[in-house]
C-alpha cells in the first residue's frame, strides 16, 4: 500500500510522499462537480480546497512527526493517501504520557488552523458572518466559502481523529491513558475492545441512515483495532522470553527411510505441524511437514520421507531470545532444534510460540 507513492519534499528531514491514488480523489471531485453543473471557476476552487484541506492534513501529521522528534524516535515517512495521511514512525514511545502527546499534537494543529481562520475571518467581515444563514449557504460557487469551510473541515478532521479507536489519534489518547494505570498491554487490549464496539456503532448508524463512507470507515477502524492489540501483545510477551519458556519437550522425528503411507497414519493423530528426519546413523538431518506429507500420500504414498524431507538443521540453544528464533522461523526454517550444553532437548516452531502468546493473554 506504501510503496506507489510520489516524494514531493523534505522538511525537517522527513520526505513527505503522495500516493498515487490521490490523483483520484481530485479527478473523482472534478467530475462530481461538473456533472452537478458547477462552473470552471467553481470547480477550480473545490480543487483548491482538497488540496488546502490536505495540506492541513500533512500539517497534521508533522504535528505528530515533530513531537516525536523531541523524544528521540525518528519518522520514515509522511505519506498522504486519499483516506488521510500517515507519519510512520520507527516505534512508539514506551513511556505512556509521550504517546498522549504525540497523539495529541496531531489534532491540535488542525485546532490552531481552525482557531487561525476564525480570527481572520473576524477581523475581515466581523461577528455578523458568522450566522447560522451565513454558514448554511456556504458553497464553492465563489471565494467567499472557502475559507469558513476551511475551518469547519478542520474542526471536523479534530472530531473524526479523536474517534477513541486505533488507528485514530483518539484510540491512542485513550491507550495511553489506560496504560498509566493498567500497563500496556491491558491498556491497549481494553482501548481495542472500545475501539471495535465504537466502530460497530458506526457501521449500524452508517447502515441505517444509509451513510456509507461512515460504515466503511467502522469497517476500516474495526480491522485496525485488532491488529494494533495483536502487535502489542506479541511485543510484549516475546519481550524478556527465551526458548526455555516454550519448546516442547516431546517431539517425533521421523526416519528418512520411512514410507509417506506410514508417516501419515501417524500424523493424522498429531495436532504438530512440522517433524524432524533423522538419517541411518541416527543424526538430525533436516525437517519434514504435516502438508508436504499429506500432499505426498494423495500422489504416491509408497515415498520416502528421504524424497520429500527439507534437509536443512537450523539448531540454537535454549537461552536464545523468542525474537530471534522467531526471526528464524519466518525465513530459514519451520522447526528449529533446541539444545542444551550440546545435546538436544527438545524443539520449537511457530505453533510453540503461539501458545506462549495465548497463554499470557
Ligand atoms: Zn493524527
Amino acid at each position: 500500500m506504501f510503496e506507489q507513492a510520489w516524494q514531493v519534499g523534505t522538511f525537517a528531514k522527513i520526505p513527505v510522499k503522495i500516493h498515487w491514488t490521490f490523483i483520484l480523489i481530485l479527478v473523482y471531485v472534478a467530475s462530481n462537480a461538473f456533472s452537478q453543473g458547477a462552473g470552471y471557476e467553481a470547480i477550480f476552487i473545490e480543487i483548491c480546497f482538497v488540496l488546502a484541506m490536505f495540506f492541513c492534513v500533512v500539517l497534521h501529521e508533522f504535528g505528530h512527526a515533530l513531537t516525536a522528534q523531541r523524544y528521540g524516535i525518528r519518522t520514515e515517512d509522511i505519506i498522504l493517501l486519499p483516506i488521510g495521511g500517515v507519519a510512520r514512525l520507527r516505534n512508539m514511545p514506551e513511556k505512556p504520557i509521550q504517546e498522549l502527546i504525540i497523539a495529541v499534537m496531531g489534532p491540535m494543529v488542525n485546532i490552531i488552523i481552525a482557531i487561525v481562520v476564525f480570527i481572520s475571518l473576524l477581523s475581515l467581515y466581523g461577528t455578523p458572518f458568522f450566522s447560522m444563514e451565513n454558514f448554511q449557504n456556504l458553497d464553492f460557487s465563489n471565494w467567499r466559502g472557502f475559507l469558513p469551510l476551511l475551518m469547519i473541515s478542520n474542526i471536523m478532521l479534530v472530531v473524526f481523529n479523536m474517534i477513541p479507536a486505533f488507528p485514530m489519534d483518539g484510540g491512542r489518547v485513550l491507550r495511553a491513558l489506560l496504560a498509566m494505570g493498567f500497563g500496556r498491554l491491558k491498556a491497549t487490549r481494553i482501548a481495542s475492545i472500545v475501539g471495535q464496539i465504537i466502530c460497530v456503532i458506526l457501521i449500524i448508524v452508517g447502515l441505517y441512515y444509509e451513510a456509507y463512507t461512515l460504515a466503511i470507515i467502522g469497517v476500516f477502524i474495526f480491522l485496525n483495532a485488532t491488529q494494533e492489540y495483536k502487535s502489542v501483545a506479541l511485543d510484549s510477551v516475546l519481550k524478556n522470553k527465551t526458548i526455555q519458556d516454550c519448546y516442547r519437550k516431546d517431539f517425533h522425528s521421523f526416519t528418512d527411510y520411512t514410507t509417506v503411507k506410514d508417516a501419515y497414519d501417524f500424523i493424522m493423530h498429531q495436532t504438530n505441524r512440522h517433524f524432524m528426519v533423522i538419517n541411518l546413523y541416527g543424526q538430525y538431518c533436516g525437517t519434514v511437514s504435516a502438508k508436504a506429507i499429506k500432499e505426498t500420500y494423495k500422489l504416491n504414498p509408497e515415498t520416502r520421507i528421504s524424497e520429500i524431507y527439507q534437509p536443512k538443521i537450523l539448531s540454537l540453544n535454549s537461552s536464545t531470545s523468542i525474537a530471534h528464533a522467531l526471526y528464524a522461523l519466518r525465513g530459514q526454517t519451520n522447526l528449529i532444534l533446541v539444545t542444551e550444553a550440546d545435546s538436544v532437548v527438545g524443539v520449537l516452531d511457530q505453533e510453540s510460540i503461539q501458545q506462549l502468546i495465548d497463554m499470557e493473554n
